[in-house]
């Protein structure tokens, strides 16, 4: 994703754009289109960009394995300052540009914004039941005719010794 910026006023400057994802270089677990909202404040020793990008990924529920699409946003901000970069200067928000640029690529911001904002757990819905862990039914869908059985809890210490892998007992 390209901005130019060669003839833009110094100022606030607000844009929007929307498309096919693969415009902005991302692909799975997205899916569909994006949006994406730019609030630029351009100086002239400097460019503070603001970013709101609407996103719609695909997962497979972590409890019952359904896939379902999940609307993301991903907001972030990044700096470009003109001049040189000074060796010390290590910062993943700040970027140096030359004097005479006329334009800025923003991909790698977007690429790398967006995966952060990949939730680390990804369930269909708050209260999803899951999957029945005898017979396996999608218990959003049905319930099932295990008998949901009380575990008593004299042979809970046994029965988290039957899970340990044997090559963990040394
Ligand atoms: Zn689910
Ligand atoms: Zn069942």
């Amino acid at each position: 994703m390209i901005l130019k910026i060669a003839n833009l006023s110094d100022g606030i400057h607000e844009m929007f754009f929307d498309g096919k994802l693969s415009e902005i270089g991302l692909s799975e677990p997205f899916v569909n289109s994006y949006k994406m909202e730019l609030h630029m404040d351009k100086r002239h020793n400097q460019i503070v960009l603001g970013v709101t990008l609407t996103l719609d990924a695909k997962f497979t529920c972590d409890r019952c394995l359904a896939e379902f699409i999940q609307p993301i946003e991903s907001i972030f901000k990044h700096v470009y300052l003109f001049g040189t970069e000074l060796p010390e200067d290590e910062n993943d928000s700040l970027t140096y540009l030359p004097f005479d640029t006329d334009k800025i690529d923003i991909s790698k911001e977007i690429f790398d914004y967006s995966q952060i904002a990949i939730p680390l757990k990804k369930v269909c819905q708050d209260d999803c039941k899951g999957l029945c862990l005898r017979c396996g039914t999608n218990l959003n869908i049905k319930p099932c005719d295990c008998k949901n059985e009380e575990i008593d809890e004299r042979w809970l210490p046994l029965q988290q010794l039957k899970n340990i892998p044997q090559d963990g007992i040394k």
